[in-house]
């Protein structure tokens, strides 16, 4: 992994709870997705983005090392804490982790509405750049007229998808550079 997936990562986190936190959950708020404003996301939503967040990395890392101390107390030292515990992993086990966490800070930056976020990844088909964030879908689409599905659709590729994709190719280029 790069070293600074997770260092981002841990910071957009850390930015989202720094929002929940100002913007205290009152008996206003719906689960309604945010339309006015792209940059503030309906308090709920944030909070349940931060807990599945956690809990997601919590799981992983308890499954991968059951010997795993105490999650920290801040959210966003749950990366380092999970980079820390899943260190000496096999190898299958960090690249699904490093999977994991650059899915979450896509997910970070797009639930603070940069979108822009997918722009600089490949598209897993075409290996093109020009993917650009269809909310209503939740999913990237390809915009390359050549990248085109068995309907004849541009290709969608969700957050998983993309963070796969990225990891395998970033693995694949690390073994050439090695060889
Ligand atoms: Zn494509």
């Amino acid at each position: 992994m790069r070293s600074t997936d997770d260092e981002t990562a841990a910071q957009l986190l850390a930015q989202l709870h720094q929002y929940f936190v100002q913007h205290p959950v009152t008996g206003e708020h719906t689960r309604r997705a945010p339309t006015t404003s792209p940059t503030a996301p309906a308090n709920l939503a944030v909070v349940d983005h931060i807990t599945a967040t956690v809990r997601e990395l919590a799981d992983f890392t308890r499954q991968a090392n059951p010997e795993a101390e105490q999650l920290p107390e801040r959210v966003q030292d749950a990366y380092r804490w999970c980079v820390e515990n899943t260190a000496n992993s096999p190898e299958a086990i960090q690249q699904r982790r490093d999977v994991i966490v650059f899915r979450q800070r896509l997910e970070h930056a797009i639930a603070m509405g940069d979108d822009k976020v997918v722009r600089p990844i490949r598209c897993p088909q075409c290996r093109g750049l020009g993917l650009f964030w269809k909310a209503e879908y939740q999913r990237a689409v390809c915009t390359s007229m050549r990248c085109l599905n068995k309907d004849g659709l541009s290709n969608r590729w969700s957050l998983a998808r993309l963070a796969t994709a990225h990891i395998e190719a970033q693995q694949k280029t690390h073994r050439e550079c090695a060889t």
